[in-house]
């Protein structure tokens, strides 16, 4: 009796001690997992390695349930975890994506003695993949701060060249405007002094986009409506000049209704926006598509992109082509000023990148590029939202379909070139007939001439009459002469007297299309003279 009571006692502290073994294996955050060295048959697996492959493979063969082959596998390591005498030799570590879960490990492989004696295989394997994507995501994290320091240190010596550059250059301008002030029409040296002018304008571009690279830091106060600064970008003049060098290009827009606003500067957004899509039009010399859509993120979206977190989420604009696309390699170095694949000075200047990296950084967004040789480009830009305030009325997008004009005369005038073809280019685009002078004693013969529906005039020209004066000179033969006046300046003791004269509103330029076309509408339809 004493003899079987020890026995059982004795097999139950063994059970004990199994089970307290087998507790332990089953409890840890490792997989391990025993297999026979020569015929590859499960011995063991614990409670880990149970739950990611299935729980009765034990006497299946590792290679084909852990992973998938038909075969031993090409980086099993048995061979090295023995010495010639076939006896358990040192550790083997390595790391590995597991190509039947898909999932990333840190292998310890080793060989030992069984306890039937036999020289066994033993893993103990420990998951990384959520250490690979941190780390992943911290080496990223470097990698931009890093080219934003580049950035930044390139982006101040362009803008020291680039403030002595412009010094430099407002002599190649103004100088030959003086010239041509006092040389006669058909003089032999207009021509020459005139490419003279324009060259040193080109330059002054060139000079102005380094500056905004080196006054890194703009203001970005304004809320910004995005949508709305995209669908403008196809009415500006740029727009047009690069369609016409590149007729098989077309734009397909495609904005989210209920975009968020952001806060930010107009024109520098406006600006990166117009660089990305003359990139994306340049990259197609055949011609195709390039698209411009806007979204709001999710919270999900959010965090999968790793972006920081901001009270009102993010804005997503992205800029599409189908054109030769960005090799790897040159991907961080497209941002770099001056970097250019075209040819540098007449096609490329090397700088759009870089004002649109500096645009983006100021800010506060990101960028990323997904792109791939020969298939296309996309550009993704991460904006940080602002709150929804009662939006001003100058930024409010409107349907432009219901303030179009109907074939109706206007006479834009304005001493300043690009303010007459950004005026007229708007005005035709919303159905108006549309002519342009640029003083104001050029108006008043206009309208003698031919008489207009509506004036569009602007309060300070030089030299000559202002915009006052040329309104008092049109309703002295044509009392009820329709007009809005639009000036740079706030409303002056000029555009009151004008208002009284009978001119009907005040828009405040640069105005936007929405604006123009509400002012328009609204002189037209209304009485006249008021
Ligand atoms: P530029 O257009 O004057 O060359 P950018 O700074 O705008 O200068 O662009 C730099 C370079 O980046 C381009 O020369 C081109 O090689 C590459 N790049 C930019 N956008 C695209 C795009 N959408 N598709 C292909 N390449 C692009
Ligand atoms: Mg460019």
């Amino acid at each position: 009796n004493k003899m079987i009571h020890s026995i059982q006692s004795a097999e139950n502290a063994l059970m004990a001690s199994n089970e307290r073994f087998v507790t332990v294996l089953d409890s840890v955050d490792a997989t391990i997992y025993v297999a026979d060295i020569n015929t590859y048959e499960i011995l063991f697996m614990n409670q880990s390695m149970k739950n990611l492959f299935g729980s009765d493979l034990i006497g299946k063969r590792c290679y084909q349930v852990f992973r998938g082959e038909s075969n031993p596998c090409p980086v099993c390591k048995n061979d090295a975890l023995i010495d010639d005498q076939g006896e358990p030799k040192g550790v083997a570590v390595w790391e590995e994506e597991n190509p039947v879960t898909k999932r990333w490990f840190l292998n310890y492989d080793r060989a030992i003695h069984w306890i039937d004696d036999r020289v066994v295989h033993l893993q103990i394997a420990f998951e990384t993949t959520k250490i690979r994507e941190l780390d992943r995501k911290r080496k990223e994290a470097e990698a931009m701060l890093r080219q934003s320091q580049k950035m930044e240190a390139i982006g101040k010596l362009a803008g020291g060249v680039a403030h002595d550059l412009n010094n430099v250059l407002s002599g190649i301008i103004n100088y030959p405007e003086l010239l041509l002030l006092d040389l006669p029409e058909d003089h032999d040296l207009r021509e020459p002094i005139e490419e003279i002018k324009s060259s040193g304008e080109r330059a002054a571009t060139i000079v102005d986009d380094l500056l905004t690279l080196a006054r890194r830091g703009v203001a970005v106060n304004e809320q910004v409506d995005i949508n709305h600064l995209i669908s403008q970008c196809a009415t500006l003049p740029e727009y047009d000049k690069l369609l016409s060098f590149h007729p098989g290009v077309h734009l397909v827009l495609s904005l989210e209704k209920d975009l968020n606003p952001v806060n930010g500067s107009p024109v520098h957004m406006q600006k990166s926006i117009m660089n990305l899509i003359s990139n994306a039009a340049e990259a197609m010399p055949e011609g195709g598509q390039i698209q411009v859509s806007t979204r709001n993120l999710n919270p999900e979206e959010i965090m999968n992109e790793g972006l920081p977190s901001y009270p009102n989420g993010y804005v997503l604009i992205c800029v599409a082509d189908q054109g030769v696309g960005i090799a790897k390699e040159e991907q961080e170095k497209i941002f770099e000023p001056f970097y250019t694949k075209k040819v540098m000075g007449r096609s490329g200047t090397g700088l759009g990148m870089a004002v649109v990296w500096g645009t983006v950084e100021d800010h506060g967004g990101q960028i990323k590029i997904d792109s791939q040789v020969g298939q296309g480009t996309v550009f993704h830009i991460y904006l940080p939202a602002s709150a929804r305030e009662a939006v001003s009325a100058d930024v409010k997008t409107i349907d432009l379909d219901a303030f179009q004009g109907n074939g109706e005369t206007i006479l834009v005038v304005d001493d300043v070139k690009e303010q007459r073809e950004v005026a007229k280019r708007m005005l035709s685009r919303l159905g108006y007939t549309v002519a342009a002078v640029s003083s104001g004693e050029e108006a008043v013969a206009h309208v003698r001439e031919h008489p207009v529906d509506l004036l569009v005039l602007d309060m300070i020209m030089a030299p000559g009459i202002n915009g006052r004066q040329t309104y008092e000179q049109i309703v002295s033969f044509k009392p009820d002469q329709r007009a809005i006046l639009a000036s740079g300046f706030s409303e002056s003791e000029d555009v009151k007297q004008t208002m009284h004269l009978g001119a009907g509103q005040y828009i405040k330029k640069p105005y936007s299309i929405e604006i123009i076309a509400q002012a328009v509408k609204r002189e037209l339809s209304g009485p006249a003279g008021e």
